[in-house]
């Protein structure tokens, strides 16, 4: 490398504005590891993504973007344990010490680190083809950790937000979305709005640490959804215990997705698209006025789309209540590598 590590690590992250103060940090880059002093009314969480240029991110990506995508998707998995973020670590993998990528990186991570004060506490760096591994860490409340395996029967089964624009927006951006030939985005409709809309969610996926943290209390089990509905409510229902039954009429979407894409595919970028990063969270009946009032109050959308039933898989009925075969070979090949 031109510069030497430290002078990178000074620059782009120790200096940068990334590590800053925060309550429970005693020590953080600079030293031969962290200190953290955990409260004593908490637990730790800590969730870890890898990201390989070419393969989750695409090559020659704006480096900004990349960052705030990095960090998102693991600040999303905090919020899939109602964790409030608290610290994160950062492996970075280099082919070459490139300022200005370090610059643009450094400045993406920052936008979210401060959003959700979070602040970089150490990481290690090294030469070979890019990638990126961020390590989050969170604080929960013992009586509030959400879990896979809290769903029961009866439960309500809700997202946030809308579902497929993850897998859409790769089909925008040109990316392979691995939900086959026919999966499109109709071009002539598809307005410089809608291209925003979709390059966004790809890039900013919002995670939902407001929305786990004020509802937290009102919620049996949770996970994000990254792979997919069916794959993700699939590690809920066998972690649990339980059977789902999802109603496809009820699935949110977003109008950029309802205007460019088929219902068809649509529905099909929900049930086994990827990249969404909404919470799929299951809601005992009981809760469920506390619960919408919670989200409300923090204006997330929600929206109720199926329910927890005896049994071990997921059935899905479509719009005319008509059962979708999610095995049949028709949806199997669709389910290649995420
Ligand atoms: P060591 O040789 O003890 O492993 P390093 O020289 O790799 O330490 O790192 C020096 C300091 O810089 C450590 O505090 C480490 O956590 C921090 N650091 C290294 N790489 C990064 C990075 N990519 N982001 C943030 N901090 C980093
Ligand atoms: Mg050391």
């Amino acid at each position: 490398m031109s510069q030497s590590e430290f002078e990178i690590i000074r620059r782009y992250f120790a200096e940068s504005g990334l590590y800053f103060p925060r309550s429970g940090v005693e020590l953080g880059i600079g030293d031969d590891g962290a200190v953290l002093q955990v409260p004593t009314d908490s637990l730790l969480t800590m969730s870890m993504d890898i990201l390989v240029e070419g393969v989750h991110f695409p090559l020659f990506a704006d480096p900004a973007q990349v960052a705030h995508r990095a960090l998102a998707v693991n600040l999303s998995d905090l919020a899939a344990m109602a964790a409030d973020p608290f610290c994160f670590t950062l492996g970075l993998v280099l082919p070459y010490a490139n300022e200005s990528w370090l610059a643009g990186f450094s400045e993406g991570l920052l936008e979210l680190a401060e959003e959700f004060k979070c602040p970089l506490v150490g990481g290690d760096i090294t030469r070979g083809p890019l990638s990126i591994a961020i390590q989050v860490h969170g604080l929960c409340k013992q009586e509030r950790v959400l879990r896979r395996d809290g769903a029961k029967v009866g439960d309500l089964i809700y997202v946030t937000g809308t579902l497929g624009d993850g897998a859409i927006a790769l089909a925008s951006l040109g990316l392979d979305s691995h939900l086959g030939s026919s999966f499109v985005v109709d071009g002539e409709k598809q307005t410089d709005a809608c291209k925003q809309h979709f390059h966004s969610a790809y890039y900013r996926p919002k995670p939902r640490i407001e929305f786990s943290n004020n509802c937290a209390d009102f919620m049996s089990s949770g996970i994000d959804v990254s792979d997919g509905l069916v794959g993700d409510l699939g590690h809920v229902i066998k972690a649990s215990g339980v059977g789902a039954v999802l109603n496809t009429k009820a699935f949110p979407y977003s109008n950029p997705a309802a205007c460019c894409v088929s219902e068809s595919n649509r529905q099909l970028a929900a049930l086994f698209g990827g990249d969404d990063y909404e919470l799929c969270v299951s809601v005992p009946a009981l809760n469920r006025r506390e619960f919408e009032a919670a989200a409300e109050s923090v204006s997330t959308q929600i929206t109720c789309i199926g329910e927890i039933v005896t049994g071990s898989a997921i059935r899905c009925l479509d719009s005319q209540e008509e059962e979708i075969d999610l095995s049949s070979g028709a949806y199997m090949h669709f389910r290649g590598a995420n």
